[in-house]
């Protein structure tokens, strides 16, 4: 599963890549991943422009020149190519679509093996004075990510010790804050000395506001750690980046000593969610 990180490298591609280009002729090439939708792809898409990129947390999305979105659900193992006509020659091809820009006439594949991602056509919701940029009408429950220029830590973390629920729940909580996966929750927990069972209710102001700007800290290293993996050819989300087996000090690291002060590393599990921690220097 693509987390934030390698969302983002997949939008950046994007918008390098299709930006500017128009929709032409659309073929679906399996109904899963048109699911959702009020319209047929191929009759919308052709002759709209996509005016830019966006994502919020694991959500990622094209804007479209009639003020909708094209909203892509990556989910286990969707990718998005973009590369000469024909190019993209895979038994896992589950929509084509044709681009025209000044460039010349390109491809956008969506290749998914497992078939859980789609494509949606969906509206914008109104930009809202003072709640920040629209976003597609059928995520207005997902919060903020940390990257956001609307992220507001402080509020965030006020939510936050308002919950009698474990910290490790609450930032995986996505109507809370949105795009942080279990691995980034369990070294920005670490990063931040708080226990993943702490109760919101039983955090600090300022050890919340530390876990959330370590969440995105870390988050922002695997972001450069592994924000090239595309080349002229393909835009590519495309398994992990290297820094999950080379960086982790928390997350699947039970018994290893904690680099920072020597105990091992523990396992629990939050929620029904494997979590990892240093039993020495977390207990804020
Ligand atoms: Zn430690």
């Amino acid at each position: 599963m693509p987390e934030l990180p390698e969302v983002e490298v997949v939008r950046r591609g994007l918008d390098t890549h299709v930006v500017g280009a128009t929709f032409g002729a659309v073929e679906v090439l399996h109904p899963r991943a048109v699911r959702g939708n009020d319209v047929d792809l191929a009759e919308v898409l052709p002759g709209l422009t996509i005016t830019g990129t966006d994502r919020r947390g694991k959500f990622l999305w094209l804007t479209l020149s009639d003020g909708a979105a094209l909203l892509v659900h990556l989910r286990m193992s969707g990718q998005m190519l973009v590369g000469k006509p024909g190019l993209v020659d895979s038994p896992h091809l589950r929509i084509r679509a044709q681009l025209s820009s000044a460039s010349g006439v390109q491809e956008l594949a969506f290749v998914d093996q497992r078939t859980f991602g789609s494509w949606q056509y969906v509206p914008l919701t109104a930009p809202d004075p003072g709640a920040g940029r629209p976003v597609p009408a059928t995520i207005p429950h997902i919060a903020p990510d940390p990257f956001e220029p609307d992220f507001d830590v402080v509020a965030t973390a006020r939510a936050m010790r308002k919950k009698n629920v474990a910290a490790k729940t609450l930032l995986l909580d996505q109507s809370v804050v949105s795009g942080i996966g279990s691995i980034y929750a369990d070294e920005a927990m670490w990063a931040a000395g708080v226990k993943p069972t702490r109760k919101g209710r039983a955090m600090r102001q300022r050890d919340a506001v530390a876990v959330l700007e370590e969440s995105r800290a870390v988050m922002a290293r695997a972001l450069e750690a592994g924000g090239t993996s595309f080349d002229s050819l393909y835009v590519n989300v495309n398994g992990a980046s290297g820094y999950f087996s080379r960086s982790l000090n928390a997350y699947g690291q039970a018994g290893k000593s904690c680099v920072r002060c020597g105990t091992p590393i523990e396992r629990t599990v939050v929620n029904g969610r494997s979590s990892y921690y240093c039993p020495v220097c977390q207990t804020r």
